[in-house]
């Protein structure tokens, strides 16, 4: 039996939560420990009381969670106990909000004493603080900026082509199949000018009839869901512009004359308002996490800090993998090394963190990083979507978040097979690695265009030539010539269905003597038709006996030469006795090349230079 009654005054409540500030420090001296510790913790479960210091939590609730089939009487038992009353909830079976009662309050209970008391009760599974998140963005004052993540030409002051490549990408592509993206954020303003037509609408909901036409627990969500407020309003409430801010980069409207692109051309974005009003505790985090899932987002975005995040929210990220649904967050805006949040991400192959960089391609100064912060995205003075048709600049991982999070929806939408951690993994396979990247965050900075490019060299099958045996020009120096200027080696290029015309060749250089190389550097030269032409190298891993993606660069104008070189550390799988050093050279046109028709070209390569450095 539910009192309504009650349970609206207690609601009331929580919209006035007092947040404490509590860290382990704090703790080690408190007595609630003791009480805890003579109590079992369930295998498996984290241990609520080992947060990170300095978390905030509410201390008018706590969240519950229960074995599998418990009774709803069971449960009310449970909290009565305690001096608790379970709040409204859809799903009861994942967790339960449990608040303290006016009563219990007056006669000192706290969310401390509570959690440790129904952790002795058997029929629970883990017994938890709710605790508070906040968005990871730095405001930033330099306004109506430019969007260098997305395609940087050095504007103030930035590093040409320290970007994410979306028009090399778009050109490709043109667009993709419509797919949906859920942000988890504060409030969305669906009415903005470039945003308006790209919002998800939920294909079973009559709107504001009061009916929940397609059952699935929310009336008229038509948008989404605010699960700070519990309704359907995911407006931004005053102040906040972050959730607009966000939802801009992963999918602002392109092409339609006015403001900014999002990364994807063709996603929707489903708004899930978890932070401001009420809210911005992990259980409505949880809960949003649920309903994007279940509604068919395939991408999360959180540009939240998760540093406390709680067992009932690792369970939502769970079943959310099971579902094959990414959980994409930001690593954080402290500059500190190895987060607590990226715990979640050994807990779940479905998650990925994170990091910012900036428009010189080093990692933001307040940047997170670690060994499971997997990839870098554009996040310093990032311009966007602001509420009331406005654009401005503003900073943080969380605003590197939505450029990885919208790759991964264009990435999934072109892959309806490839599983979440398959699609992340095509991504991060072939990443730009800047030395200024690369230092903090091995994995790299992510890059749309390789990544479509990435999957055709998957799929295609390249030309060969025979293997040229080079010469030793002393020492552990090797140098290997294809053919000189006069005797280019002319490959013609074939299309793929949506992607464009490619042209690619392998080569082998027989290393001779060297089995122990230690560095290496490949000089192209070469030229296409002079329209703009994508070109990726890769080597042959003998170890993994695959090819490794190594760098990428763009050629552009009639007739140019290209040349560049690339280094590799402690490349001893790259090198096999007797077989050489294998090298691919793959190149691609885009369908909708820039200004001209779409046609097959010739890549020439006039010369090919690998130099060895042995051990
Ligand atoms: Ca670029
Ligand atoms: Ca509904
Ligand atoms: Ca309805």
């Amino acid at each position: 039996m539910r009192d309504i009654k009650s349970l609206g005054f207690v609601r009331g409540l929580a919209a006035t939560a007092v947040v404490v500030l509590l860290g382990t420090q704090a703790f080690a001296q408190s007595t609630f420990v003791k009480t805890v510790g003579q109590v079992q913790l369930r295998p498996g479960v984290m241990n609520p009381f080992a947060l990170p210091a300095g978390t905030q939590y509410a201390s008018d609730h706590v969240v519950v969670g229960f074995y599998a089939n418990t009774h709803y009487a069971t449960m009310q038992y449970a909290a009565n106990q305690v001096g608790l009353t379970i709040r409204q909830a859809n799903r009861y079976d994942r967790f339960v909000i449990m608040d303290i009662t006016p009563e219990a309050e007056s006669m000192g209970m706290t969310v401390e004493k509570a959690v440790a008391r129904l952790l002795e009760n058997p029929a629970i599974r883990f017994a938890e603080f709710d605790t508070k998140i906040t968005p990871d963005f730095i405001p930033d004052d330099t306004l109506f900026g430019q969007q260098w993540g997305m395609h940087n030409t050095g504007q103030s002051g930035g590093t040409a082509d320290a970007d994410i490549d979306a028009p090399e990408a778009w050109d490709v592509i043109m667009t993709h199949p419509e797919v949906v993206v859920g942000v988890c954020d504060d409030g969305f303003d669906y009415n903005h000018e470039d945003l308006m037509n790209v919002m998800w609408s939920n294909p079973g909901e009559i709107p504001n009839n009061n009916i929940d036409d397609d059952a699935n627990g929310f009336i008229d969500d038509t948008n989404g869901w605010d699960f700070s407020d519990g309704d359907k309003d995911i407006q931004p409430a005053p102040g906040d512009i972050h959730g607009t801010h966000v939802a801009g980069t992963v999918g602002a409207e392109m092409n339609n004359g006015k403001g900014v692109a999002g990364v994807g051309p063709n996603i929707r974005l489903m708004g899930l308002r978890m932070y401001g009003g009420a809210g911005g505790f992990m259980s409505s985090l949880t809960a949003a996490i649920d309903y994007g899932w279940e509604n068919g987002a395939t991408v999360l975005s959180v540009s939240y800090n998760i540093d406390g995040f709680t067992q009932a929210m690792a369970d939502a990220v769970g079943r959310a993998k099971a579902a094959d649904v990414v959980y994409c967050n930001s690593a954080g805006n402290n500059g500190q090394q190895n987060p607590p949040r990226q715990a979640l991400r050994q807990m779940h192959d479905n998650v990925v963190f994170v990091a910012s960089s900036t428009r010189n391609d080093t990692v933001s100064g307040f940047s997170n990083w670690g060994t499971l912060i997997e990839v870098a995205a554009p996040g310093s003075d990032i311009l966007s979507t602001f509420p009331n048709n406005n654009y401005a600049s503003i900073s943080g991982t969380s605003m590197a978040t939505p450029h990885m999070a919208g790759v991964i929806g264009v990435i999934r939408s072109l892959n309806p097979g490839k599983t979440a951690r398959e699609s992340l993994d095509i991504i991060l396979d072939v990443t730009d690695k800047p030395a200024g990247i690369v230092g903090k965050v091995p994995g790299g900075r992510v890059n749309l265009a390789n990544a479509i490019a990435g999957q055709v060299i998957g799929t295609s099958n390249v030309n060969n030539v025979v293997p040229v045996i080079g010469s030793n020009t002393g020492g552990n120096f090797y140098s290997f010539h294809v053919s000189g200027d006069s005797n280019s080696y002319d490959i013609l290029s074939v299309l793929v269905p949506d992607r464009g015309f490619y042209a690619a060749y392998d080569m082998t250089f027989v290393a001779g003597t060297t089995t122990d190389v230690e560095t290496m550097q490949l000089s192209l030269e070469g030229t296409t038709d002079g329209l703009p032409t994508a070109v990726y190298i890769y080597f042959f891993n003998y170890v993994t006996n695959a090819w490794e993606y190594q760098t990428s660069t763009n050629l552009g104008g009639p007739n140019t030469e290209f040349s560049f070189k690339t280094r590799k550390g402690a490349t001893d799988f790259i090198s096999s006795p007797g077989m050489g050093v294998k090298v691919r050279v793959f190149t691609i046109q885009s369908v909708r090349r820039r200004g001209g028709v779409p046609a097959p070209y010739t890549l020439k390569t006039d010369m090919a230079k690998l130099e060895l450095l042995g051990g």
